[in-house]
């Protein structure tokens, strides 16, 4: 016997119809490339999604045609997440850190049609342009005023397409399963592969974020995504602002510390999300300023560990309760989040703090387990380590194109993350599979170590990675970029590690870096260093 409820299909476009009806006048904040701070409201973004719907009809842009993206966070790129979705394309949000040979592979791969961007991007859109082998407009993401001049040929001005249309139109009803938008792997070894999202996934997906337990988002909150639109969905804040109906504010270019604090602060800012990466910027800035945060209550912190260093500042010195997230572009991204339970709370500060190291319990729609070599599941007993797989319904089944062959194992998607998992369910990542430091048969995890080495006060970035043993075959090397005027040794650092780790965890070696090469998603880039580092002779060896 089937239930007697009404179908209609989870679809990206009923987020908007729905932010429009109930939340119609919460205001969308953006500080524009071209300068300014623009606000606008769900309303009008509604109306201007679908306008740009028809614009793109015109266009040619039909039923699962890609639509391409070069785009900082904005309510342009906003429009384009519901007009291209809604009208039942696929929006396609490229990278504009890459480089320029592998947006040229990624874009040519998913055989976009069109390509939208902001003027930053010009530059790499001229550069590219002429070897795109699909894409059959260019579209600045821009005024008329602001239209800049350009070799590419019947460039087209956005809001000049926007504006040619009326808001008369029905967003159409289809297969819930349908494609929506598409993201590609940042791919450290081999072409990346591009992870096909659905509207029902998405969806999903959005109300797994905002759980309570999760982001914990509601239409008092005002959010700002430092996360970038363009790597994976900005963790679905955008969809989730339709849902919940808050406030959204959008950084544009100005990912600095001084551009975000002032926007923080002039927005009323009360959940943001990002890298470690950038949070390093910002605590930067508002340290050496002595300022404080007046409205931030919380941030998450994922796509990397976020070391304990930078959970206490934010907690003890600001008042700003961190949230550890965990996550993947297979994963659309969101798959634990480190939230407390009743007994947590009445933990002494330093165990909250150890526990926040965690990367957290399961969202919802997100199941787990670790295996061993041998493929077997391990305890959950916050010892045994081992590669973590998942399965749900925001996970991938199949990369775009079949690219790489089936990737799951019985029905899992396994993450190439290393993890242990305590009886509660929260979930550690100990390493990346290929960055675990080998140490005559027994793992070392790189994450801890750079955990220690980010706690010392004249650290401002830490990598540790595996360098050649004549006895251990590997032994732990840590990368370092100190802060800038900071005195720091070898010795004073390798003794800081006592009492902190095992004594074999303490790694063998320290170098300098004046900088620590970092990917197009913020994380560091362990096999450059690896390579860089391919012959150091380590003290011990
Ligand atoms: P991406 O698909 O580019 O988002 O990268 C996903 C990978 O980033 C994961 O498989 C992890 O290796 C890493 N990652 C994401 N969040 C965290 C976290 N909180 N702690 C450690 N590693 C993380």
């Amino acid at each position: 016997m089937l239930g007697l409820m009404q179908q209609h299909p989870l679809l990206i476009s009923s987020l908007l119809v729905h932010a429009e009806r109930h939340h119609g006048a919460q205001e969308i904040v953006s500080r524009r490339v071209e300068g300014d701070i623009h606000r606008t409201s769900y309303r009008e973004l509604a109306a201007r999604s679908r306008r740009l719907a028809k614009a793109l009809a015109v266009l040619g842009v039909g039923m699962s045609d890609r639509v391409a993206t070069l785009a900082w966070n904005g309510y342009r790129h906003m429009e384009l997440y519901y007009a291209v979705s809604g009208s039942g394309a696929v929006l396609h949000t490229l990278n504009p850190r890459l480089h320029p040979d592998q947006v040229v592979y990624i874009a040519d791969h998913a055989e976009d049609k069109v390509l939208c961007f902001d003027l930053t991007f010009l530059p790499l859109v001229e550069a590219v342009a002429s070897r795109l082998k699909t894409v059959k407009h260019f579209v600045a993401m821009t005024d008329r005023a602001h239209m800049p001049a350009s070799k590419i040929a019947g460039l087209l001005c956005y809001d000049e397409l926007v504006d040619a249309q009326d808001d008369r139109y029905d967003w159409p009803q289809f297969d819930e399963n349908q494609a929506s938008s598409l993201c590609y792997t940042s791919g450290t070894t081999g072409n990346p592969k591009g992870v096909l999202y659905s509207h029902r996934s998405s969806v999903l997906h959005a109300y797994g974020a905002a759980l309570p337990d999760a982001l914990n988002c509601s239409s008092r909150d005002v959010i700002l995504p430092v996360v970038p639109m363009f790597h994976v969905n900005a963790w679905s804040l955008p969809y989730v602002g339709c849902m919940t109906g808050a406030k959204l504010v959008f950084p544009g270019a100005g990912l600095d510390g001084k551009s975000l604090y002032e926007l923080f602060e002039s927005e009323k800012v009360t959940v943001s999300a990002g890298v470690p990466t950038v949070w390093q910027g910002l605590l930067a800035y508002v340290d050496g300023a002595g300022l404080t945060f007046s409205t931030m209550k919380r941030t998450v912190i994922g796509g990397s560990a976020c070391p304990p260093a930078m959970t206490r500042a934010f907690q003890d010195k600001y008042g700003v309760h961190v949230l550890h997230a965990w996550g993947m572009t297979e994963m659309s991204p969101l798959g634990t989040v480190c939230s407390f339970r009743t007994k947590h709370l009445a933990l002494p500060p330093e165990e909250r703090l150890a526990l926040q190291a965690k990367q957290g319990q399961a969202i919802f729609g997100v199941d787990m387990k670790i295996v061993g070599a041998d493929g077997k599941e391990l305890p959950w007993d916050g010892k045994a380590s081992g590669e973590l797989l998942v399965r749900g319904p925001w996970i991938v089944e199949q990369y775009f194109k079949g690219e790489g062959g089936d990737p799951l194992q019985d029905g899992w998607f396994p993450t190439g993350d290393v993890a242990t998992i305590d009886p509660d369910g929260y979930m550690q990542i100990t390493d990346r599979a290929k960055d675990v430091i080998k140490s005559g048969g027994e793992w070392i995890g790189s994450i801890d170590l750079e955990n220690v080495a980010m706690a010392h006060p004249a650290v401002a970035m830490a990598a540790c990675i595996a360098a050649k043993h004549p006895k251990w075959d590997e032994r732990p090397l840590l990368v370092v970029m100190k802060k800038p005027g900071a005195e720091l040794t070898r010795e004073a650092l390798l003794a800081f590690f006592d009492g902190k780790v095992a004594k074999w965890w303490i790694p063998d070696d320290v170098v300098f870096v004046d900088a620590i090469p970092l990917g197009a998603t913020g994380k560091m880039q362990k096999n450059k260093l690896r390579e860089q580092f391919k012959d150091h002779v380590l003290p011990t060896a």
